[in-house]
């Protein structure tokens, strides 16, 4: 089976008010070990779980977080090259393998770690170059050297790069997507703020110490955000996602398009489409908790699992397909259903396209029609709803 490969690294420096990943403030006491046992519980957990999967090419490797880049440069060294040990003879040739990294803890030795142990592709956390917004954001780096810092990240790095920006939190935001544009990356990632219950952020908006962005505000920055870019050589491919061409997110892509993937580490999740019955599993949310469990070998007390039904598993085609320009992959969609994707859904398909707002032959949202996705996707999952006849 075809797999990408997703390693959660769950430390950061300390958290960000909106954040609702999973990860743990690194303290400097016990830092060595607590990561050192990590890696080796990754390593075991990687080891284990590609053995008893058939035939598996790997498509992509990810590591994510959390921040990776708060490693240990050594540490990390020494991961890479036990993982590339393990995934020898796995991997496609010319493997997309990312890291995240954040401006305070990308260094230029977690620079040279990443790029010695095979790692082609850096996505770099800034969110905004503006100080205000950084600290609406709770992140705890300032603004005074960022812009230097992603200045001397991007002219080290030899490989691929992209930027995270948060865009829509002020009226400035093109100002972050200029700022952004000048470190010539290959690919941008322009989220809107979700404010997650249970954040700090959430608990501030609710107390009324901080305000929600405006939907108003959001809306228009979306639609700024994609002009702007594109006029700066960025395509945008997904609703958030924007890249220069051939430079779109392998890894990511493969998500929105329902392919199987192995997920690494605390909170991680896989999901295997490729065998039946369709499952997906959740490793626990405790970083202490995962490294006993793994050193027991105690898969009960690790995650949980979940066997997805037909129908939802039919619905999240739609619900991650639409997010992208290129739509649905109809040929992945045909070999799971055997039906075109438009079968399911006649009716919305037919309503948002006499609207304008969706094209048959992509099976896709026009640019427009992107910015009601929400409503698309709820008329969709009325429909399917209403028929269940998958
Ligand atoms: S750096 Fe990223 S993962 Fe860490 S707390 Fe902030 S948003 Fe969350």
């Amino acid at each position: 089976m075809t797999l990408s490969l997703y390693i959660h690294i769950p430390f950061c420096s300390s958290k960000c008010a909106y954040c609702d990943f999973y990860s743990v403030p690194l303290k400097k006491t016990d830092s060595y070990n607590l990561q050192k046992k990590l890696i080796d519980a990754l390593l075991i957990e990687t080891e284990t779980r590609l053995s008893v999967l058939e035939k598996v090419s790997l498509q992509t490797i990810f590591i994510g977080g959390g921040t990776p880049s708060i490693l240990n440069p050594d540490l990390l060294s020494n991961f890479l090259i036990r993982l590339g040990k393990i995934t020898a003879g796995l991997c496609k040739n010319n493997i997309e393998f990312t890291t995240e990294a954040n401006i305070g803890s990308c260094t230029e030795d977690f620079l040279d770690a990443a790029s010695s142990g095979g790692i082609n592709r850096l996505s770099l956390g800034v969110q905004s170059f503006d100080t205000s917004n950084l600290e609406q954001l709770g992140r705890k780096c300032g603004t005074a050297d960022i812009f230097d810092s992603a200045a001397e990240i991007r002219s080290s790095w030899p490989h691929s790069f992209s930027i995270d920006l948060i865009s829509g939190l002020n009226r400035n935001y093109i100002e972050d997507l200029e700022k952004a544009v000048r470190l010539n990356p290959d690919h941008i990632s322009a989220y809107q703020l979700t404010v997650e219950d249970g954040t700090p952020l959430h608990a501030d908006i609710t107390a009324g110490k901080k305000k929600r962005p405006s939907d108003t505000l959001q809306s228009s920055a979306i639609r700024g955000t994609c002009s702007f870019l594109k006029k700066s050589g960025y395509s945008r491919y997904e609703i958030s996602n924007y890249s220069r061409p051939g430079m779109e997110s392998r890894h990511n892509t493969r998500y929105w398009q329902m392919q199987s993937y192995l997920g690494i580490g605390p909170s991680a999740v896989s999901s295997f489409y490729d065998q039946a019955p369709i499952t997906r599993t959740e490793n626990i949310r405790d970083v202490i908790k995962y490294i006993d469990a793994i050193s027991k070998g105690d898969n009960d007390d690790l995650r949980s699992t979940e066997i997805l039904s037909d129908f939802d598993f039919l619905v999240e085609h739609y619900l991650m397909g639409y997010r992208m320009t290129a739509g649905i992959d109809e040929t992945i969609f045909q070999e799971r259903f055997g039906k075109h994707s438009s079968f399911y859904i006649p009716e919305t398909i037919a309503g948002w396209q006499r609207k304008g707002l969706f094209c048959r032959s992509r099976s896709a949202l026009t640019s427009r029609g992107l910015m009601f996705l929400d409503r698309m996707l709820a008329d969709v999952y009325d429909e399917l709803s209403s028929n269940k006849n998958p």
